[in-house]
This record gives structure tokens, C-alpha cells and sequence, in this order.
């Protein structure tokens, strides 16, 4: 049988060997038989083209050189890093627009809820430690402070929203959740109240443990913007 380089148009160039089957399918089709050996051959041989060219590039990828193959990991994890930036930024601007949007409806009608007593750390003047409030009334469970705004005698509710807000009352203010603006403050300004605990209520640790709660109120029956 004769070697390769014999088949007319079979790509030798690109160091491959014709199968067996291809001679005999050429053997056949260049015979002085029928016309179907000639298809054989034919379909053959592009069976043979595609296998060279399919090996090729086989081969072009095996012998990637370690510098190109490191490019085209590169490329994939550039790619993948664009795509984390891109959920990043996403992320970011889905939790900027619920806080806006939280802030917006909710956040910027709360109010700064505190505790104090009478005693020498909540009154540091001694002269406000007279067990009245700066109305003039006797202190009493149910007196708070306000900003000067709110007028002595003004009824605020606390308006419990998050379980924390119910829980706090519950546990702190026995389920107290009105109150009667009676005092004053040198750190009670704007949207802050200010709530009196006397001695009989557990007074500084109770204003302790109280701390400092955000939650929106109601004045008059209406809750505060
Ligand atoms: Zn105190």
C-alpha cells in the first residue's frame, strides 16, 4: 500500500496520516467502478479535512504557551471581577435607595427617647434637684421633658412600632405610654424626649436600661411628623 504523501490533495502537510479506511474509500473512488465508491471517498476526505483541522486546533490549544494560557485565565477573572463590581454597585445603590426611601417614610419622624431621675448625675444643678419639675408641679410618674416648643402639659404617646419599641415598654415603662410634658433641659432640644423616672420606678438604672430609643410619638392623638 503507498504512504500518504500519494493521496492527491490529502493535507500531509500538516503531519497527519491518512487512516486506512480513506486509502481504500480513495482506492474505491478512484476506481473504474460506480459512481458511489466517488461519494465515499468524497465524504471521506471531508471527514479527513475536519479531523485535520479539528486536531489543529486541538493541538494549538495543548501548546498554548504558559504565559498565554495565564492571559486567558486573566481575561476570565477580569471578566468575573467586572461582574462583582457590577453586583457591587448594584448592591450599593439597592441599599442607599431602601435607606433613602426607609429614612424618607419613617426614619426622619422618630424621635430621640432618653430617661433621667432626680438624682445628682441626671440633675447635675443642685438647685433643679428640688423634686419639682420646671413646671412648678411635683415630680411625678408620667412627667417628661420636651424641647421648649411643647408646652408644659402637653400629652405625648409613645408610638411602639419594632418589637424591640413594645418589648422596652413592656419591660421598662411597666406599659406606660403616656406621658405629660412637665420639664426642661439643657440637652433636650428638637425631636427629643426626655422621660422622668422617680426612685419608686427603679429611677437611674431604670433610666439606664431604658438608654436611648428611637421611635415616633403622638401628639394630641396624632402621630408627629
Ligand atoms: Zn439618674
Amino acid at each position: 500500500m503507498s504512504g500518504a504523501a500519494d493521496v492527491p490533495g490529502f493535507p500531509i502537510s500538516l503531519g497527519l496520516r491518512p487512516n486506512k479506511k480513506a486509502i481504500t474509500n480513495f482506492n474505491l473512488a478512484t476506481s473504474k467502478y460506480s459512481s458511489i465508491p466517488k461519494v465515499i471517498y468524497m465524504w471521506t476526505e471531508c471527514r479527513l479535512i475536519f479531523r485535520t483541522v479539528w486536531k489543529a486546533a486541538d493541538l494549538n490549544l495543548s501548546t498554548r504557551t504558559p504565559k498565554s494560557r495565564a492571559a486567558a485565565a486573566n481575561l476570565f477573572r477580569f471578566r468575573d471581577l467586572k461582574n462583582l463590581k457590577f453586583n457591587l454597585i448594584a448592591l450599593s445603590f439597592l441599599v442607599i435607595f431602601l435607606s433613602v426611601l426607609y429614612h424618607e417614610l419613617w426614619g426622619k419622624h422618630l424621635y430621640l427617647v432618653t430617661a433621667y431621675c432626680d438624682c445628682p448625675i441626671c440633675i447635675n444643678i443642685a438647685k433643679f434637684r428640688d423634686r419639682k419639675f420646671a413646671s412648678g408641679r411635683k415630680t411625678y410618674w408620667g412627667g417628661s421633658a420636651a424641647d421648649s416648643k411643647i408646652s408644659f402639659g402637653t400629652e405625648i404617646e409613645l408610638a411602639p412600632f419594632w418589637p424591640k419599641d413594645f418589648w422596652k415598654i413592656n419591660r421598662i415603662l411597666r406599659n406606660r405610654t403616656s406621658f405629660e410634658i412637665e420639664d426642661r433641659g439643657g440637652k433636650i432640644k428638637g425631636r427629643h424626649i426626655d422621660l422622668f423616672i422617680p426612685q419608686s420606678m427603679g429611677g437611674h438604672r431604670t433610666a439606664l436600661k431604658w438608654g436611648r430609643q428611637r421611635m415616633r410619638i403622638r401628639l394630641n392623638g396624632e402621630l408627629a411628623e
